[in-house]
């Protein structure tokens, strides 16, 4: 099956892009062709001056209409929906916005970027130790793998033939 492509942009730092598509390739190197595409800026209008934050969702649909996969990964604060904050927020099959601002190190960046994708990839939370493991605080994304477990590579096998 051929490789998608996935393409990445970024708001700020080309160096947290690159952080991203090395931990993409790692883990999906065979369903997916990552590439740094260049830098988007956060437009203003997506800025909530009540929260302080840029909402998540309205974000992603700038990039509604991107013909391939995407990340975009953002260094500002983000929000969805009723949440205080996100790390990040995915479409189904399209792509997936992914903030820095709370990830402190390099390793949490590479978690949070490898659970983006396994929803843009369309799978959905996991209750083992998965990298696909629920966490809305900082201490869970601490806590949880870096990878995916069995059954989350097996889902993928299935519909992409991922080995
Ligand atoms: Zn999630
Ligand atoms: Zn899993």
């Amino acid at each position: 099956m051929d490789k998608r492509i996935l393409d990445i942009f970024y708001s700020r730092d080309r160096n947290v892009a690159e952080i991203t598509m090395q931990a993409i390739y790692r883990e999906y190197q065979d369903i997916l062709e990552p590439k740094i595409v260049g830098m988007l800026e956060l437009d203003k209008n997506c800025f909530s001056e009540e929260r302080n934050q840029y909402d998540a969702d309205l974000l992603l649909t700038k990039l509604r209409k991107n013909k391939n996969l995407f990340l975009w990964v953002v260094h500002d604060d983000i929000f969805s929906d009723d949440l205080n904050f996100v790390f990040g927020c995915a479409i189904p099959l399209k792509g997936a916005i992914l903030s820095t601002f709370r990830l402190r190190s390099k390793d949490l960046i590479e978690k949070e970027a490898i659970h983006e994708i396994g929803h843009v990839l369309g799978l959905t939370h996991c209750k083992n130790e998965c990298v696909m493991m629920f966490s809305n605080s900082l201490y869970e994304a601490i806590l949880k793998p870096k990878n995916l477990c069995d059954s989350c590579r097996e889902k993928l096998r299935k519909v992409y033939g991922y080995v």
